[in-house]
């Protein structure tokens, strides 16, 4: 994973983020706020962690998006 160059543009400069925040992350979405564990459908990581890779130069995520709709843009 850290040998590849971004999706995107090509770039070596890649960061990879870890946050480990457990039950105190907050998603504003789809007029929502969701605060709690990560969600695991919004391409960020899941549970108790943020995880996601950027770039620098373009910043881009990297990942398979886009992303199905996730679960907090369900009509509810
Ligand atoms: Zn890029």
């Amino acid at each position: 994973m850290r040998t590849k160059d971004c999706q995107r543009c090509g770039s070596g400069r890649l960061a990879h983020v870890l946050g480990h925040c457990s039950d105190m992350c907050s998603i504003d979405l789809a007029g929502r706020h969701a605060y709690g564990y990560v969600p695991r459908d919004l391409g960020i990581g899941g549970g108790d962690d943020v995880q996601l890779t950027y770039c620098l130069d373009c910043g881009q995520i990297q990942g398979a998006f886009p992303l199905p709709p996730s679960d907090l843009e369900q009509p509810r």
